[in-house]
């Protein structure tokens, strides 16, 4: 069984725990990422906060639109000049100089932190005191030159849209529920008169958690290409009817990100339980996310347990009642 936290960070691994597992109170972080992937500087470039500042404010604009709430903190100047621009109060000129002088002062300096600490690889190095800007590593161009570069890009929009979501309801994050419409395939959540919310396309929000994989066998997900994954009931969606099960299945804890052959392949899962070694792996996804800070990590705690010893609990209850139904298990056939 392969653990979920691997010894040795790649590159990718790095980058998602910037996007994943940073702490937020406003969504900087989740602008810089897009806007760096989306100028795809080379290795070595000098990007001056000028040559930065369009791309930036952009994204944070597109985002001001639709969720006025971008940061935790009472009043930001940079975010009153955004708000004004999505108005047509000010000009574009005027946006971008404000966003040069007011918009990366807490960002660049903060994006590398994870935790309490810098991580051990930079994409940039910080010369705005002797250039005016950041100077692009290796690091940064040999993660752009990575399959999952659009997945990156995706992954980074699902976070913030979750993140914000959670700031504009103004739910403590203890309470927020997200809920998953199978229909859709999408996350959403209710508001304070319980309406619905969309929050973003579950696959997005998922995949960073898997590592851009299948769940199942691990072959390279490109969540872009919807032919290419299917979002999985791991303990299959007919228990939903078995009377001791329930709609728990429909809970976060049991959606995974599957690539086509292992869902509904030949020798696919369909609407099998799987083997205990993979009920073990959901176990350790699930903790995983839990770690990660994240809206769904109190989503997953409310469905599957306070402590670890709980949510194992939770899963081996539900286990043992589905064995009882399901008399056999799936797993994956190793070629
Ligand atoms: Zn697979």
């Amino acid at each position: 069984m392969t653990d979920f936290h691997s010894r040795e960070p790649s590159l990718e691994e790095y980058w998602r725990g910037i996007i994943l597992f940073g702490r937020n109170v406003a969504s900087y972080k989740f602008a810089l990422a897009k806007t760096l992937l989306e100028l795809k500087p080379e290795s070595g470039q000098l990007l001056k906060l000028s040559d930065i500042a369009p791309v930036f404010a952009k994204n944070i604009v597109e985002h001001i639109k639709h969720s006025p709430k971008q940061t935790t903190s009472p009043s930001s100047s940079f975010l009153k000049i955004c708000d004004s621009f999505s108005k047509n109060k000010i000009d574009h000129q005027s946006l971008v100089e404000s966003t040069v002088r007011l918009g990366f002062n807490n960002v660049i300096e903060a994006f590398h932190v994870v935790g309490s600490e810098e991580i051990g690889k930079k994409f940039y190095i910080d010369e705005r005191s002797v250039n005016g800007g950041i100077r692009i590593t290796d690091e940064f161009s040999m993660l752009l030159n990575n399959e999952q570069i659009s997945n990156l890009i995706l992954e980074a929009e699902a976070r913030w849209r979750l993140v914000e979501t959670a700031w504009e309801l103004n739910l403590s994050s203890n309470l927020i529920a997200v809920n998953h419409d199978s229909s859709t395939n999408e996350l959403f959540t209710l508001d304070g008169t319980k309406r619905r919310k969309s929050v973003t396309s579950s696959r997005h929000a998922l995949n960073g958690y898997q590592k851009g994989k299948c769940f199942y066998c691990d072959t390279a997900i490109l969540i872009d290409n919807n032919l290419n994954a299917d979002v999985d009931h791991f303990f299959p969606h007919k228990l939903k009817y078995v009377p001791e099960i329930g709609a728990v299945v429909d809970g976060i804890w049991n959606l995974v990100l599957s690539c086509i052959d292992c869902n509904r392949g030949i020798d696919g899962k369909f609407d099998k339980l799987p083997s205990l070694p993979l009920l073990i792996k959901l176990s350790h996804r699930n903790e995983y996310l839990i770690k990660s800070h994240h809206p769904l990590r109190e989503t997953l705690i409310n469905q599957t347990g306070r402590f670890e010893s709980d949510r194992k609990d939770f899963l081996n209850k539900i286990y043992q009642k589905s064995l009882g139904v399901s008399f056999h298990t799936w797993e994956l056939k190793i070629i």
